[in-house]
């Protein structure tokens, strides 16, 4: 993996956000150490796909800050896209475009967004690829690739841009068991590279291994975070410990 640069920091200050009158996230605090990955817990609806996508400004809060090392991107006159190229997203579907080949899918934004020669583009592309374990399937489209591919995909087209800090908001939820494996493989060695995460997961095992700290949310609240072994064998909010009881 292609090592980002010294660690990002995301933070969220006193974040609140709603729609129309339901809120969905309550004075979120909470600080994503630069080079570490942090996981996300809880259950549905609990507002985790809001605080991920308050990260990458697809969402933006109605109070509070968001910061990425020193920068507030919530305050008024960023630059959304130069913010999006920093903050990369996965989603749990993977939007790629089906009539492009893998190559021209995670090429197509360097050539478009930052100007990339087709070479120096295509270039940049296949180690990404590589990076992701898909070389020798740069010519292939979409369709003629598993979930499991179709997602590590995904994955090279956001690394493609260089981001600081990568979301991933449940990226192996739809997949096929067997699948799952390799999609958390490049998402361990990401963060085995230094990538600061943020990752949104059911996959307590991932969490308990390659996370930093965990992050319980429920109702639009952080109830709990800490390290793994604390957060898993010494939870202390009772929600949580419900929580973990339904799901390990
Ligand atoms: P999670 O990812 O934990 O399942 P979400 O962040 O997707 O939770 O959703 C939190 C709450 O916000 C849910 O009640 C959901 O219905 C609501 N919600 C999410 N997105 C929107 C939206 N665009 N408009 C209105 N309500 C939304
Ligand atoms: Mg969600």
């Amino acid at each position: 993996m292609s090592t980002p640069p010294p660690g990002t920091r995301v933070r969220f200050e006193h974040v609140s956000k709603s729609y129309g009158h339901v809120a969905v996230l309550h004075d979120i605090e909470l600080e994503a150490p630069g080079g570490m990955t942090t996981c996300i817990v809880g259950p549905s609806g609990s507002g985790k796909s809001t605080l991920l996508r308050c990260a990458n400004l697809m969402e933006r809060p109605q109070a509070g800050r968001i910061l990425l090392d020193d920068l507030d991107i919530t305050a008024p006159g960023v630059n959304i896209d130069k913010v999006r190229t920093r903050v990369g997203m996965v989603f749990q579907h993977f939007y790629l475009f089906s009539h492009l080949s893998v190559l021209d899918n995670v090429s197509l934004a360097l050539r478009k967004v930052r100007s990339m020669q087709r070479d120096q583009a295509e270039a940049v592309a296949r180690a990404k690829l590589l990076a992701v374990g898909l070389n020798g399937l740069e010519g292939r489209r979409p369709a003629d690739l598993s979930g499991g591919q179709q997602q590590r995909v995904a994955i090279a087209r956001s690394l493609a841009m260089e981001p600081e800090v990568m979301l991933f908001d449940e990226a192996t939820s739809a997949l096929d068991p067997e699948l799952v494996k390799g999609v958390l493989a490049v998402m361990r060695d990401l963060a085995r590279a230094g990538m600061t995460m943020i990752v949104v997961t059911h996959e307590m095992r991932f969490a308990r291994e390659v996370a930093g700290q965990v992050v319980f949310v429920d109702s639009g609240r952080i109830l709990e975070q800490g390290p793994p072994d604390d957060f898993f064998d010494h939870p202390r909010h009772p929600r949580l410990r419900h929580f973990l009881e339904q799901v390990l």
